[in-house]
Parts: C-alpha cells; sequence; structure tokens
C-alpha cells in the first residue's frame, strides 16, 4: 500500500477505503482519520506510515461504523499511548460495536446475516471526547477543523487539516457507490440535507483545497457529487410521497416492499434491514413535514397522506 500525497502534510491510503493520513511537519508522529474494517486493512496503512519513518498515535474516528473504526483495537494494542478521538455518541458505537447490528433489528438481538465484521468491529476504547460542534480542535498540536456533517450517522464529523485537506467521513460517497445504490444509507433525511448544502458552502469558500471521499479517494467533481446526492434525495422524497398519495393510505411493510423493488435491492436479509432503516427515516422526515399520519391498525403501521 502506498499514501497519496494530497496537499502539504496530509494524505490519504491507497486502499478501498481511503484512511487519511497526516504527517506531523515537526515529530515523528501520524495522525489518521478512520481505521479500515479490519486488522489486515489497519496493518498496511501502519506499514505505509513506518516505511516513510512516521508512527501512528492518533485516529479521529469520523463516526462509530464497524467499517470507519475497524483497525482501532489492532492500533490499540499495539501502541500503549495512541488516542482515539470521536463525539460522544459515536463513542458508544466505538466501544460498544453491538450497537451497530442491534440497530438495524430495532434494538433485538441481531440475526445471525448481521453478525459480521462489516457490521460489527472489534471494540477499543475513545481516549479524547470531541464536542458536536464545528469548530479548530488542537491535536497532537496540530490545530484540525471539525465540521459537523450528520444524517448518515448521528453525530459524524468531517475532518480538515491545516492544509485544507477535508476528509469526507460518508457524508458523500464516491460515484462508484452512488452509480450503483439509488437509496444511500441516510438515517435523518432533513439533517442530511442540511450537511450536503453545508459541504455545497464550504466547498465554494475556498478554505478547502481537496475532499477525500472515504470511499473513493480524492474528488475532483464534488460539486457534480454533492449535486447527484441532493437529487437522489429529492427523488426518494418525490417517490415516498407519490406512493403515499396514490394509495392514501398505505401499510409501512407494502412501502417498504415497494421501495425493495423500485430500488432493485437484492432479496437478502442485510439489505432488507439496511432499506427498512431508510424507509423509517423517509417516513419520520414525511412526518416532520406534516405530509403523513402514523396510526396502527388491525396490528398494521399505516401511513396515511394528510390533505
Ligand atoms: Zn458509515
Amino acid at each position: 500500500m502506498e499514501l497519496i500525497h494530497v496537499h502539504g502534510n496530509s494524505y490519504y491510503a491507497d486502499g478501498v477505503l481511503s484512511v487519511g493520513v497526516y504527517l506531523h511537519p515537526h515529530k515523528k508522529t501520524a495522525i489518521i482519520i478512520d481505521s479500515t474494517n479490519d486488522k489486515d486493512g489497519i496493518k498496511k496503512v501502519d506499514k505505509a506510515v513506518s516505511q516513510l519513518g512516521y508512527q501512528i498515535n492518533t485516529i479521529i474516528n469520523t463516526h462509530g461504523h464497524a467499517d470507519h473504526i475497524g483497525g482501532n483495537d489492532y492500533l490499540q494494542r499495539k501502541y500503549d499511548d495512541l488516542r482515539i478521538y470521536a463525539t460522544a455518541f459515536e463513542k458508544s458505537f466505538i466501544e460498544q460495536p453491538y450497537l451497530e447490528p442491534l440497530m438495524f433489528t430495532s434494538g433485538a438481538a441481531p440475526y445471525a446475516q448481521l453478525k459480521t465484521k462489516q457490521l460489527q468491529a472489534k471494540p477499543s476504547i475513545v481516549t479524547d471526547v470531541i464536542p458536536f460542534e464545528d469548530h479548530i480542535r488542537l491535536i497532537d498540536g496540530v490545530p484540525f477543523h471539525i465540521v459537523t456533517t450528520p444524517g448518515h450517522s448521528n453525530a459524524m464529523i468531517n475532518v480538515m487539516s491545516p492544509d485544507g485537506v477535508m476528509y469526507g467521513a460518508d457524508a458523500l460517497f464516491g460515484p462508484a457507490i452512488v452509480d450503483k445504490i439509488g437509496l444511500l444509507l441516510f438515517t435523518d433525511i432533513e439533517k442530511t440535507i442540511q450537511t450536503l448544502h453545508k459541504l455545497k458552502s464550504l466547498h465554494e469558500s475556498e478554505t478547502m483545497t481537496a475532499y477525500v471521499l472515504y470511499h473513493g479517494g480524492v474528488t475532483e467533481h464534488m460539486s457534480d457529487l454533492i449535486q447527484q446526492h441532493i437529487q437522489g434525495i429529492q427523488d426518494a422524497i418525490a417517490y415516498f410521497k407519490n406512493e403515499i398519495q396514490i394509495a392514501g393510505a398505505i401499510p409501512f411493510h407494502q412501502l417498504l416492499q415497494q421501495c425493495m423493488t423500485h430500488y432493485k435491492i437484492p432479496d437478502h436479509v442485510a439489505p432488507y434491514t439496511f432499506t427498512h432503516t431508510v424507509v423509517h427515516a423517509y417516513v419520520s422526515y414525511l412526518q416532520q413535514q406534516a405530509f403523513v399520519n402514523l396510526h396502527v391498525q388491525n396490528g398494521t403501521l399505516i401511513l396515511s397522506h394528510l390533505e
């Protein structure tokens, strides 16, 4: 694995997952942003950093999903004084990774199909809690911009290095994912829309010199990508509104079924549970918008259109 140079001391790992790497300008230490999905992934990043004569001493976790925290445990065991930064909400998921599959089974014991390393990382301890607000935080003496980007996960952050390189968590997905998946994993639609508009103005402000997609590396087409995300959400809102409006009243499970077909989501347990969560996110959004009313009838959750 190689480290790809972006600007100044800011790099990212040339892997399936673009782990952010910041080489300290005055010390031989490195700060990484997220840690791949497992020991094998992070070992390659660790080796690439070591080969340049640096040692990882800090992880900043953008959020607590397994593919962002999977290498934490390995590094925490290897380096005694390793620091791990995360916001308080995401800290819960990092320290108790069982919460992620649990979330997809409504808080019940997760199905076997969800007990995979893609969904449940090994636990690690967050040493430093980052307040969930936009601010500059000194990390190993380096001023990083912490930018809140909720929507995909509740208290997710993007991290911008002093070189203006924004490490983008899952606020934006790479073109390969956007082209393939019509209904992206966003759990709060209102917050996602706000986050996308925030990224747009940050992009236009020119304090940002590059944007590194965790799933896709540096993007040269950030405006287009943001627009694609916004359009995808608008299309989904229009789709759900239309289905509810045509029916007048529709059982939740029927809307979910139609949505699975519409978005060509594979008939497997894991994608079904993700879609279940995403449909809840859109219904919740439409309830906030006073578009839909929820009630239970004959043991079924019914969504009815509010005139
Ligand atoms: Zn994620």
